[in-house]
């Protein structure tokens, strides 16, 4: 896994940023300034009741706010983004203002499309198929887990099928993020702990993934360093606005890395798991993490030893391998600690099923960038009986 003398790679990343505590107020100067005057607002149920967070961004947008789409639930579906770019389209609309989680965003990501391309979101299943840019989109992230604020991914639900559609198209990356740690406050200890943990994920499978290059590393490194400090303090504290912020940040590096250098096999289980059994991805990803990091660690000795020095362990006299295991071990811990699960059968996964999980993995994009081959029924299926 070190950098070869063929290392080639394009980084990008569009997404203005911009954090604060309190910091969503500057979405009125960006609206002006961008001369933007109906404004679509996605968000969800539950947010739009708290007055600190969607009440707040209804009375700064103002008299540029052409209605309000909060039909999103978590691991949002395809007949809600559907419902949501017919609303974007009768409003007219010129842009979209996400406030919410990872589902809220992604789904934003979705009706922008549809708002400026028309049609069905299916009808844009892929990669890379866009040619121009969509509806300008602010995202202000409430969770920081997924960094969907500044990725190229949207992941929407069919949940008739019960499985989880990845839309990966550098066009749908948001124009401008607001990291504004306030509005992460309300988060209860097992959102905080799960979304963290989505981060932590992100931000190794970008270091790990066959993609990885010096630039997402950089990101990854630090994103590890600051998870590791404060996502403990702010599961215990959820008022630490210090925890807070700089988990936004944590989680907001990690969605550049991985944006950019892409996710395994963490990701392509956890989607399979939450596609048919409905486990909140950062949960999905807590269980699936150290286990996929065990399975891939002949290709990723030297890589895992500097997760472990960004996860703050001491390396005194330990071999690489010895040291790269130590990482994995305190992942493991760092999980009980938040109490996530760390099993399948903890989660209701019925033992039966296996087989067909591992199947199905087998169709998830991001296996492909896993720096082991697991291209196989079998293989994946040891995984999944070891995470059992
Ligand atoms: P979520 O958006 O599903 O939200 C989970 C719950 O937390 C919801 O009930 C929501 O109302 C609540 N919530 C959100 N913010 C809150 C706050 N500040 N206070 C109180 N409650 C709050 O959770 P998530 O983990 O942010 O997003 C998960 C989704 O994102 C999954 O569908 C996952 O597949 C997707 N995802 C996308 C990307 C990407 O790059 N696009 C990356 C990772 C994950």
């Amino acid at each position: 896994m070190a950098y070869t003398e063929d290392l080639n790679f394009i980084f990008s990343m569009p997404t203005k940023i911009i954090f604060g505590a309190g910091s969503i107020k500057e979405l009125k100067p960006v609206l002006e300034e961008r001369g933007l005057k109906r404004v679509l607002l996605v968000t969800d149920k539950v947010l739009r009741e708290k007055k600190e967070i969607v009440g707040k961004a209804v009375e700064i947008i103002g008299d540029k706010l052409a209605g309000i789409f909060d039909e999103v639930i978590p691991d949002s579906g395809i007949h809600i983004v559907n419902s949501g770019g017919r609303v974007a389209r009768e409003l007219k609309v010129d842009s979209i203002v996400s406030i919410g989680g990872g589902s809220v965003i992604d789904t934003a990501k979705g009706i922008a499309i549809l708002n400026a391309f028309g049609g069905k979101i299916t009808d844009y299943d892929g990669f890379n198929i866009l040619s121009e840019r969509v509806t300008f989109h602010i995202a202000i992230p409430t969770t920081a887990g997924t960094g969907s604020e500044v990725t190229m991914a949207a992941v929407i639900k069919d949940h008739d099928a019960k499985r989880k559609l990845i839309f990966g198209d550098i066009h749908i990356i948001p124009d401008l993020a607001i990291l504004d740690p306030e509005l992460t406050l309300s988060l209860p200890p097992e959102i905080t702990a799960a979304t963290g943990m989505d981060a932590l994920s992100h931000a190794i499978e970008a270091m790990h993934s066959q993609q990885r290059e010096p630039f997402s590393d950089a990101l990854s490194l630090h994103a590890i360093k600051l998870i590791s400090t404060y996502l403990p303090v702010a599961y215990k504290n959820g008022n630490d606005i210090v925890a807070r912020g700089q988990l936004l940040i944590a989680s907001c590096l990690a969605g550049i890395a991985f944006s950019n250098a892409q996710v395994g096999l963490v990701h392509a289980l956890a989607h399979v798991l939450g596609g048919k059994y409905g486990i909140p991805h950062g949960v999905a990803n807590a269980i699936f993490l150290p286990y996929v990091m065990e399975f891939n660690l002949p290709e990723c000795v030297d890589v895992y030893a500097e997760v472990s020095s960004a996860l703050g362990i001491k390396r005194g006299s330990l071999s690489s391998e010895e040291y790269a295991k130590k990482g994995i071990e305190f992942i493991k811990n760092f999980v009980k600690e938040l109490n996530l699960p760390s099993r399948l059968r903890e989660v209701g996964v019925k033992k039966e099923d296996l087989e067909i999980m591992a199947e199905e993995t087998l169709g998830d994009g991001c296996i492909v960038y896993n720096p082991r081959f697991a291209m196989d029924a079998g293989i994946v299926k040891s995984v999944l009986e070891i995470a059992y």
